[in-house]
């Protein structure tokens, strides 16, 4: 049975619990951060090769009141993936997908891939995930816990996540509780939203406007591509420039 994640913003305290789980588990080291300079409590600034995930604050005003929303970003695992498309192009094999959870995994091989396939994965990804260490080459985002769900168990973020924002499980009971609580959660939110529900595996609840918690709330291109329409791509490299990479 395939797995999904869903995640109900409405529930999340930005405990940080999910992130540090995350980084706990992968077994990564501290960035050096501080929150001082750029007006936010979000620390570290962005995803990195050292966090697959990051709990995104953002603030904005409606009338007299400030709203404060709190979005626990991660890689969706596309049911079709447009970074696997684009790492095909250049070797099969780097990104998979797991049969029996559809977790879309960046095997060994990937970290073979040259920088300019990790700029068209990153340039393809409808919600600017991957990242790369350049000093290793490494090309990473979360892997759904992979090991952990083999195991019969959850992934860290949702094992540690103490108001139960983060769901995991079989993926028609992930998408039939996400439609109950929606429903609960509509009578006080007339605008709240599943968000590409039928393409990606981690299903996110919100109840502002998409814009009002991240840039890449919504998919910012097409989620699924084809293996032609990637190929169309290779051969024509420059006609579709490049997002601004940040880092
Ligand atoms: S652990 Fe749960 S409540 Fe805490 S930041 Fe993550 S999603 Fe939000
Ligand atoms: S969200 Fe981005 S990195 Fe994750 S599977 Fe989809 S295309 Fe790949």
């Amino acid at each position: 049975m395939s797995k999904s994640f869903f995640i109900d913003v409405t529930r999340c305290t930005a405990c940080r619990g999910c992130q540090v789980a995350c980084k706990e588990w992968q077994g990564f080291q501290a960035n050096k951060t501080t929150q001082l300079g750029w007006g936010s409590h979000q620390n570290p600034p962005d995803l990195n090769p050292r966090n697959y995930k990051i709990v995104r604050f953002k603030e904005h005003k409606i009338g007299d009141r400030v709203t404060w929303n709190f979005f626990s970003d991660q890689c969706r695992h596309c049911i079709e993936p447009p970074c696997k498309d684009a790492a095909d192009g250049y070797m099969k094999g780097a990104v998979v997908i797991d049969e029996s959870t559809g977790a879309v995994i960046y095997t060994d091989k990937a970290k073979k891939l040259p920088k300019e396939a990790f700029e068209q994965m990153r340039n393809d990804c409808p919600y600017d995930i991957p990242r790369r260490d350049d000093a290793t080459g490494i090309i990473n985002k979360c892997d759904m816990c992979y090991d952990r769900v083999k195991a019969g168990l959850i992934p860290m973020c949702a094992k540690v996540c103490i108001t139960s924002a983060i769901n995991f499980g079989d993926r028609d009971k992930m998408l039939e509780m996400a439609q109950k609580r929606l429903a609960v959660v509509k009578k006080e939110y007339p605008d709240a939203q599943l968000i590409d529900a039928d393409d990606i595996r981690v299903v996110y609840l919100i109840t502002d406007k998409p814009e009002y918690y991240h840039d890449y709330v919504l998919a910012q291109g097409p989620v699924g591509i084809t293996r032609s329409a990637a190929l169309a791509k290779l051969t024509a490299p420059l006609k579709r420039p490049f997002k601004n990479l940040l880092g």
